[in-house]
């Protein structure tokens, strides 16, 4: 069992997939949860789901793309909830296609959701984490901005320049005891993955440079999350954890 001690949480990307799963495993923990997607309908329906389990959660519909709207957002609820100690920034997109057909639209709208994202949320919750001397802070990376990945020359620079982000913040930070670590998810089966996992092709081949032979879930990324976002992983940061069933080892 874990400790968590009452804290509050926000969960980027809260509405399907990896954030659900890490929002819904939070909540398990008596984390309250602020669950962060685009649409209202997606965090509104995880935020009711874990209410009506008996967990906390408010949903907040917000495009993390959009700084000056992250800014409002975390504006006000800092001056709802006393302290927000933990962030996963875990919204995500891909724009797939080889570098010399991407176009620069596709770049940005990478970079700018997936990276810089990350980069709003922490300039505007990691002071109150640093006032409190207590904070955990997740990026939801990928492999692929470890290895690389053909097609994705946008997602793998968004995913790697994360966790150049994380190893500064959790030197920045560590004084204050707030930690930032890296969850670098491989396959895991989500409506990102929904074409690939589907078909049998194509998994075929993916899974053959995967050592379990399997796709993850959601909440093999949701539980390693919670660990590092726990009272027992205090002493942990500036690392970069892959859950990927063992492909990039
Ligand atoms: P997903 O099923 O496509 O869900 C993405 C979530 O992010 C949705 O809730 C979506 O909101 C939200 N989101 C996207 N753009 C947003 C924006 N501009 N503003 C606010 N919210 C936004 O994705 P997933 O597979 O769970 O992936 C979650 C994270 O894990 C991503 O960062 C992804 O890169 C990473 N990852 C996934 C895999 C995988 O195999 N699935 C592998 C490696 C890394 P709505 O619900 O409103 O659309």
């Amino acid at each position: 069992m874990l400790t968590f001690n009452q804290r509050t949480a926000l969960v980027t990307g809260a509405g399907r997939g990896i954030g659900k799963a890490i929002a819904e495993t939070l909540a398990k923990h008596g984390v309250t949860v602020i669950c962060v997607s685009k649409s209202a309908e997606s965090c509104g329906a995880v935020a009711a789901a874990i209410t009506a389990a008996g967990g906390k959660a408010k949903a907040l519909a917000v495009d993390v793309a959009d700084g000056p709207a992250v800014a409002k957002a975390a504006e006000q609820l800092l001056a709802e909830f006393p302290t927000i100690d933990i962030l996963v920034n875990n919204a995500g997109i891909t724009r797939d296609g080889l570098l010399f057909r991407m176009s620069e639209d596709d770049w940005n709208s990478v970079l700018q959701t997936n990276l810089t994202s990350c980069f709003h949320w922490t300039k505007h919750l990691a002071r109150p984490m640093t006032r409190a001397r207590w904070g955990r802070i997740i990026n939801i990376a990928s492999v692929s901005g470890i290895m690389g990945n053909a097609g994705q020359a946008n997602y793998s620079a968004a995913k790697a320049g994360m966790i150049g982000l994380t190893k500064t913040l959790a030197r920045e930070f560590a004084s204050r005891s707030v930690t930032a670590n890296v969850v670098a998810p491989g396959f895991i089966k989500t409506d990102m993955t929904t074409e690939f996992v589907n078909n049998p092709e194509v998994s075929a081949k993916i899974l053959e440079a995967v050592p379990l032979k399997r796709f993850g879930e959601a909440a093999d990324i949701a539980n390693m999350t919670a660990y590092l976002c726990s009272e027992e992983a205090g002493y942990i940061t500036g690392q970069v954890f892959t859950v990927d069933g063992g492909m990039a080892m």
